[in-house]
């Protein structure tokens, strides 16, 4: 009740912000012509990251969901918007990631939104029609990712070509890398161990990608978290593959992990990082350190 009314007054708020900003974009707005690249938005820090590296010193990058929080259920301010209205083109996961946000901004805003996981193949939520958004988790799709962003940028700021082009290439040889080292690591974990248990199960891609089972107390952020049966069905499955360790995502409280791992007494062996990067100073604070991170402690927790 309370998080609806809340929701109202954000949207009213935000048609006022966005009222006033209509009046002025045309002076403030950052157009290509500028010759300092494009003024973007993106709806959350790990989009953020591998934009920055594509773009680099041309063009401006901001995100909308902290660090720290999860983007499924956030819920967006005035300021938000206004970053979103303010911006030359608002990036996007779809895959129904964004779908609050989607929904406010086709009321109240111009801003051309892209979506960057389009190509990717999806994979089903459990019992339902849509697709799992987490396809970023697998540098394979990200690579797709990149891809369309290149494509959008070149046309959306032709002059900035050549730095695009060069910055997407050297970003996705590091990706390919990533993806080998990745595979290599995985190695070291004995086949009947590689199962990934976080709270939101939110490794399906990597797991399709790199052969991992996958499970959650729950399967996506924007259902019910922590019911009785979501415990039930879980520690059931624990208990009966002899699941050797469990993980927790840095945007998750984890006092739901630690009642399976109490329930079943098999411990948590870390934080892993899903719906948004590292803190700054962290090796997680680039898209390609927080899966480096999540993978040495899958190699350390399951080996
Ligand atoms: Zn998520």
């Amino acid at each position: 009740m309370f998080k609806k009314n809340l929701r109202s007054v954000i949207f009213a708020s935000v048609i006022a912000v966005s009222l006033l900003l209509a009046g002025c974009s045309s002076e403030e707005a950052t157009t290509p012509e500028d010759n300092e690249g494009l003024a973007i938005t993106t709806s959350f820090s790990v989009l953020g990251d591998i934009i920055n590296q594509i773009t680099g010193d041309r063009g401006q990058v901001d995100y909308i969901v902290p660090v720290g929080e999860e983007p499924h259920e956030y819920e967006p301010t005035p300021g938000d918007f206004a970053k979103i209205s303010d911006a030359d083109v608002f990036y996007v996961n779809g895959l129904d990631l964004e779908e609050w946000l989607e929904n406010v901004i086709s009321n109240v805003s111009d801003t051309e939104i892209i979506t960057l996981s389009d190509g990717v193949v999806g994979i089903p939520l459990v019992g339902d029609d849509e697709d799992d958004p987490h396809a970023w988790l697998s540098p394979k799709n990200v690579i797709i990712y990149v891809e369309n962003l290149v494509a959008d940028l070149v046309e959306r700021d032709p002059e900035g070509e050549e730095i695009y082009r060069a910055n997407a290439d050297a970003y996705i040889d590091e990706l390919k890398e990533l993806d080998e080292w990745i595979t290599e690591q995985i190695t070291q974990i004995p086949e009947e161990n590689r199962m990934i248990i976080v709270s939101e199960n939110a490794f399906k891609y990597f797991g399709q990608d790199y052969g991992f089972e996958t499970d959650g107390i729950w399967d996506i952020n924007s259902l019910d978290e922590g019911t009785p049966q979501q415990y039930a069905r879980l520690i059931d499955i624990v208990n009966e593959r002899s699941v050797p360790a469990l993980f927790v995502e840095s945007t998750i409280d984890q006092r739901y992990m630690k009642t399976i791992s109490n329930e079943t007494g098999v411990a948590i062996a870390g934080e892993v990082y899903t719906d948004a990067v590292g803190a700054q100073g962290t090796d997680a604070k680039t898209y390609i350190g927080m899966m480096r991170e999540n993978v040495k402690v899958f190699v350390e927790g399951l080996k």
